[in-house]
Order: C-alpha cells, then sequence, then structure tokens
C-alpha cells in the first residue's frame, strides 16, 4: 500500500472536470500573466520550478527510485506542489500541465485516467492504490464481411492489458474482435510504411 494520500476530494472533483471537458489548452507564463497571480500562486510555481531544476540533477537514466530514497522523496514532494497548484486554479500554465501525469499529480488520460504514476515511475491505480498489472493479451482478428461464420484473415495481434489486480478483472489472455477487409488491408500498409 501507498504510504501517501493520492488525492482530496478536491483534486478527484477536478479530475472528473477534466475527464468530461478536457485539459485547457496550456498557457506559457508570461510577464502578463505573472501579474495576475496572487502571492501564494507565485510562491508555489516558484517551489516547483526550485524542485523541477533539483530533480533533473538527481534522477539518472535507468536507476529507478526506491521508496524512501532521496530520488522518490524529491519526485513526491513535486507531486505534492502540482496538487497544489490544482487547487490553486493553475492546470492551465504550461509548467503545470507537462508535468502532471509524469509527476502522478493526476491519472495518465492515456490508460483512461485510472492509473497514475508513483515516483518510482509505475503505474499504481488512482482508486485503491494498488500496483496496476500488465498482461499480454492474444487478440484474434475476424472479418465483418464474413460474418456470422467469423473466418479471419488467421492473423493474431497481441495487446498489453493493464488492469487492478484490486478493484479491476484480469484480462483473459485470448480475445478476437471484428474488422472490414478494407481496415484490414489499411491496418497492414500502415504497419509495412513504418518498417
Ligand atoms: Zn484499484
Amino acid at each position: 500500500m501507498l504510504s501517501f494520500e493520492i488525492a482530496d476530494d478536491a483534486i478527484r472533483g477536478l479530475v472528473k472536470d477534466l475527464q468530461t471537458n478536457g485539459m485547457p489548452s496550456p498557457q506559457p507564463l508570461t510577464e502578463e500573466l505573472l501579474r495576475g497571480l496572487s502571492k501564494e500562486q507565485i510562491e508555489t510555481l516558484k517551489n516547483l520550478s526550485h524542485l523541477s531544476d533539483q530533480q533533473q540533477s538527481i534522477i539518472q537514466p535507468d536507476v529507478f527510485p526506491e521508496e524512501g530514497d532521496e530520488a522518490w522523496n524529491l519526485r513526491l514532494e513535486i507531486r505534492t506542489i502540482l496538487q497544489q497548484a490544482l487547487r490553486l486554479d493553475l492546470v492551465h500554465l504550461k509548467m503545470v500541465q507537462d508535468n502532471l501525469v509524469f509527476f502522478g499529480a493526476l491519472p495518465d488520460p492515456q490508460k483512461d485516467w485510472r492509473y497514475f504514476i508513483c515516483p518510482d515511475f509505475k503505474y499504481y491505480c488512482w482508486q485503491c492504490g494498488s500496483e496496476v498489472m500488465s498482461k499480454t493479451v492474444y487478440v484474434s482478428i475476424h472479418y465483418k464481411e464474413l460474418r456470422p461464420t467469423m473466418a479471419g484473415g488467421g492473423e493474431v495481434e497481441t495487446q498489453e492489458i493493464w488492469y487492478c489486480p484490486q478493484c479491476g478483472v484480469e484480462p483473459s489472455s485470448y480475445s478476437s474482435r471484428t474488422e472490414s477487409i478494407g481496415e484490414s488491408l489499411s491496418r497492414e500498409q500502415g504497419i509495412a510504411r513504418l518498417c
């Protein structure tokens, strides 16, 4: 279990808003914008930029922070400051917004807003705080046009599916999906172009 609170009600409420309305477009911190900020907001931004600089000198590539070490504590502190910035209504600032997911102050929109990044760079469940698991699922592809026989090109795709062992359901190892022959062809051409 995590040693810190994931989010209070204010942050959880904000997440729901962002989920519904999307992120506001990020604004750079201009002189003019700065003049409109309160003392508390400015103090929070100063802390954020100071700690981010420190973080860059401490975090080493390929070394993952472990609970309680210097890098962990620093990333946790930045996370706390970012949530403070959210409570102070600074989500529209680029310097805040750019860091929210990386420091786990918000759940990752690319993970359906369900999981957030912990100071050790692993994903945890935004609801219950369990470490998230991933599983490789084999998906066989069937052609729409050939329904109901469910014939396909015999192609099997692998997908990495994330789930929470506590409040989610472990996906089964095999599944299937249908696509049209046209979709299948354009997907294959897309793959070929990448190679
Ligand atoms: Zn969970």
